[in-house]
């Protein structure tokens, strides 16, 4: 599946975040997948459109999507030369679909840190300099190859090996592939590598739970990541812990006290999706109202192949409206009297929160 990879320091709060994160039991019958490992969490993607639709639909059952954090320990100061858990580690980095950063903005004198003193800035360039050497390894091992192929007169290989050369320079300065102006065909070009510094990154700022105001460390993080336009999501990982282990009555009690509209785990879960680059569309029938994953741009059959396969090859056409339009309308007869109720193709690219259902031939 498709993954958000959650790396950090030792002691920056990466374990409880993911606990919290995964605290939620979700029901297996709606995850039917292989086993998971147990660094892999499966989380519920909050989703008041789903409240919203079933209102309207009465169904028997709400099932919202799900998206998969990793929880990725072992990264060090010298991770790239083997340190730590070193190759371990970057293997499962690479695995990932984009990267959570998690970075310490709490002070407290009883976790130890790492390099002896809570400097988030220092950290994210720790961290930075690891991916980056290890993209600089990859490179100039592909540079190798590609170099013999290129003598050979190979014209893809020239064309790859400038690229590979642009790749280099910009990582033996110590900056991220993403940072990289590269078209189309670069891009394409150099996908095989799997390069760590060329995925999507945020920042999950842990802070203390008087630490989202007035928090310079917090500040300094913010500036950074908008160099990068990167998104910044503060969190209290120990609060979130504490949010997590309670039963759901007492959950919306401790938040309406702590004057929190939800748990600030929400805000991490939709963030790592966005940058996943995922969206939502909806299915809405009696028995169930769903929200299914899809990758931005996905035409009608893909997205139709995320409930069943059979969906995809058997595909007709999709009946769309807009979640706007449906809840507006009040419904389907509504949306259908409205003239918002639209017969669609297999060309058609879904939109984010269209409701959709799929006439397929079995
Ligand atoms: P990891 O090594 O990055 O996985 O860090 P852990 O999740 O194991 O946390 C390290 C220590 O920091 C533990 O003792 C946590 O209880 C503590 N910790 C985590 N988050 C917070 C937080 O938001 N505030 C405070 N004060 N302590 C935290």
């Amino acid at each position: 599946g498709i993954k958000c990879g959650i790396v950090g320091l030792p002691n920056v709060g990466k374990s409880t975040l993911f606990n919290a994160l995964t605290a939620a039991e979700i029901p297996a019958e709606n995850y039917p997948f292989c086993t998971i490992d147990p660094n892999v969490g499966v989380v519920q993607v909050p989703d008041p459109r789903l409240e919203r639709i079933a209102e309207i639909v009465k169904p028997q059952k709400i099932i919202p999507t799900t998206m998969e954090f990793v929880d990725i320990a072992g990264l060090v100061a010298g991770a790239s030369k083997g340190e730590g858990l070193g190759n371990q580690f970057l293997a499962h980095i690479r695995e990932t679909d984009a990267i959570a950063m998690v970075v310490r903005c709490f002070e407290d004198d009883d976790v130890t840190h790492v390099a002896g003193k809570v400097e988030p800035l220092a950290d994210i360039d720790t961290i930075g300099t690891e991916l980056a050497l290890a993209d600089l390894d990859t490179v100039e091992k592909a540079m190798q190859r590609t170099q013999k192929v290129a003598k050979s007169g190979d014209k893809d290989a020239r064309a790859r090996l400038v690229i590979l050369e642009k790749l280099q320079g910009h990582l033996a300065e110590g900056q991220p592939v993403r940072s990289l102006l590269l078209d189309e065909d670069e891009t394409q070009a150099i996908r095989d590598y799997h390069l760590l510094t060329a995925k999507p990154l945020m920042y999950i700022a842990n802070v203390d739970e008087s630490g989202f105001e007035d928090n310079l460390l917090l500040e300094q993080v913010r500036s950074h990541a908008e160099n990068e336009s990167a998104e910044v999501v503060p969190v209290c990982a120990a609060l979130e812990a504490e949010i997590a282990q309670l039963e759901p009555e007492e959950q919306s009690e401790f938040l309406a006290d702590a004057g929190m509209d939800e748990p600030g785990l929400n805000r991490v879960i939709r963030a790592g999706y966005r940058l996943l680059g995922l969206e939502t569309y909806f299915t809405a029938g009696e028995k169930e109202v769903r929200a299914w994953t899809v990758k931005a741009g996905s035409s009608a059959p893909k997205a139709a192949a995320v409930i069943h396969t059979d969906f995809e090859k058997g595909f007709i056409r999709a009946e769309v409206v807009s979640y706007e339009d449906f809840t507006a309308c009040g419904g389907e007869q509504g949306a259908k009297d409205a003239g918002k109720w639209r017969l669609e193709g297999k060309d058609y690219i879904v939109q984010e929160g269209d409701i959709i259902h799929f006439r397929f031939n079995v």
